[in-house]
């Protein structure tokens, strides 16, 4: 499986499977109502309460989906007479939380920061927001949220930063990319999900406390809608802790991606060479990337092929994602069945004689 999310390897964790199963029974299955109604348990509180401590946040609130949270979050910060400046690759949620916010949406260059600049000065606001993704899940290239900061700060704009594919992946304590960067205190809204990394299902949105006591009076997507299962919340909290203490999965996951990716390039593949835990290799027209997903996956190995609209005519691609629990063994093996499908197709020359 080189496709999944669950890049910590989490999904199969029998402590997370036990989590849940003594929250079943203890809490039962669904939540029964919305947060405001009767849908809290002490268990979404203690989740609110982990993730703010975890994102070094004053507050947080979570969502039943991170689609949710940022489509939630966004509509209610941004208004009529707000800008929003958004990277052009930006998660759908984002895209819709800035339609639903009725702000005039200015898309600027992906991870360019001069054009970022260009478009604050041709499209100035008094209220403004800069939104990114954290790690773009398709090349799995960082936002240049240093930049971010300094831009945002120059302007008097206000700067979330989606960390979906980044949190329990990056930075020290596994806190996202703002961490990795040592620029927490630079982001004022954080959003990410409990369904990747984490293994569970729900977002959040971390910030200062104010932030999250406004989303809860006006966040639609939060007040309109069930709470998360309590048996969800208990998994994501079972998560989090493993974050804390085995902090090997984060450093077993980048040494797996640097050793794919250089055994890739090496073979004669156009790799993107990022520091994370998706290794994007493009291979040009949408039939080659089809075709060579489904030879792999004769082979036993699943890799999900990337084309246009998903990604620009040209580009089309597989998008391997990692996890901590391959082995090395299994990615050798990944190596080996992907080579030899590049060179049947002509993708990589054919001198080298296969090992
Ligand atoms: C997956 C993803 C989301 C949505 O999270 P869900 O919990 O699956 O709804 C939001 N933003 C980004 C960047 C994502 O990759």
């Amino acid at each position: 499986m080189l496709s999944s999310n669950s890049y910590l390897g989490l999904c199969t964790d029998t402590r997370l499977k036990e989590a849940a199963r003594k929250a079943v029974e203890m809490y039962g299955t669904g939540a029964g109502g919305s947060r405001l109604i009767s849908g809290t348990s002490p268990i979404h509180r203690e989740l609110e309460a982990q993730v703010a401590f975890f994102k070094g946040a004053g507050a947080a609130l979570i969502f039943s989906s991170g689609y949710m949270a940022n489509a939630g979050v966004i509509s209610s910060v941004a208004d009529k007479n707000w800008v929003i400046y958004s990277d052009r690759l930006n998660h759908a949620s984002i895209i819709d939380g800035c339609r639903l916010s009725g702000a005039r949406t200015v898309v600027y260059g992906h991870g360019d920061v001069n054009d970022l600049e260009n478009k604050i000065r041709r499209y100035p606001s008094k209220q403004g927001l800069i939104v990114t993704d954290a790690l773009f899940s398709v090349d799995g290239d960082l936002a240049p949220l240093p930049a971010l900061v300094a831009t945002a700060r120059r302007h008097g704009l206000l700067l979330m930063v989606d960390e979906a594919h980044a949190t329990g992946v990056l930075g020290k304590n596994g806190g996202g990319a703002a961490e990795l960067f040592g620029i927490k205190d630079g982001i004022d809204i954080s959003t990410g999900t409990f369904s990747k990394a984490l293994a569970s299902e729900g977002g959040f949105v971390a910030g200062s406390a104010a932030l999250i006591d406004y989303l809860v009076n006006t966040a639609r997507s939060f007040i309109f809608s069930t709470a998360m299962p309590p048996a969800g919340a208990a998994v994501s909290l079972a998560a989090l802790d493993i974050v804390r203490t085995e902090p090997q999965r984060r450093s077993t996951l980048m040494e797996h991606a640097a050793w794919l990716r250089d055994s890739l390039g090496r073979a004669g593949f156009d790799v993107a060479n990022h520091p994370t835990q998706i290794v994007s290799l493009i291979l040009g027209e949408p039939r080659t990337a089809t075709t060579f997903s489904d030879r792999l996956m004769e082979r036993g190995i699943f890799v999900a092929a990337i084309r246009p609209p998903t990604v620009p005519a040209g580009t089309s691609r597989l998008r391997i994602s990692l996890m901590a629990t391959h082995t090395r063994d299994d990615l050798e093996f990944a190596v080996s069945e992907i080579t030899a499908v590049g060179r049947e197709l002509g993708v990589i020359g054919r001198e080298k004689v296969s090992t």
